[in-house]
Order: structure tokens, then C-alpha cells, then sequence
């Protein structure tokens, strides 16, 4: 049994860290925000530079 990284519930699979395509979409979610979260940083950094 493996255990989804996004619910933590244990489920059945072998080559996937998540329980369902749900799961997958969330983490893909978090991901982005994280992304963007970088970016907006790094934006924010060279737009008060260039103000
Ligand atoms: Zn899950």
C-alpha cells in the first residue's frame, strides 16, 4: 500500500503518488501557487527596482 501525498489516505498503485485524479489536480494546484508565489517575489523585487 502506498500512501497519497496529497490526502494521506492509503490506496492501491504502484506508479503514482496519489490516490486519485483528484488528488493529482490539487497537487498540481499547490504546485502552481507555489510557483507563482516565487514569481511574484522575484517580480516584485525587480519591479520596485525598476519604479
Ligand atoms: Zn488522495
Amino acid at each position: 500500500m502506498k500512501v497519497c501525498k496529497v490526502c494521506k489516505k492509503e490506496f492501491d498503485g504502484t506508479h503514482r503518488d496519489v490516490c486519485s485524479w483528484q488528488c493529482d489536480e490539487k497537487r498540481l494546484k499547490s504546485l502552481r501557487e507555489k510557483l507563482d508565489e516565487s514569481v511574484k517575489a522575484d517580480k516584485g523585487h525587480t519591479e520596485n527596482l525598476g519604479m
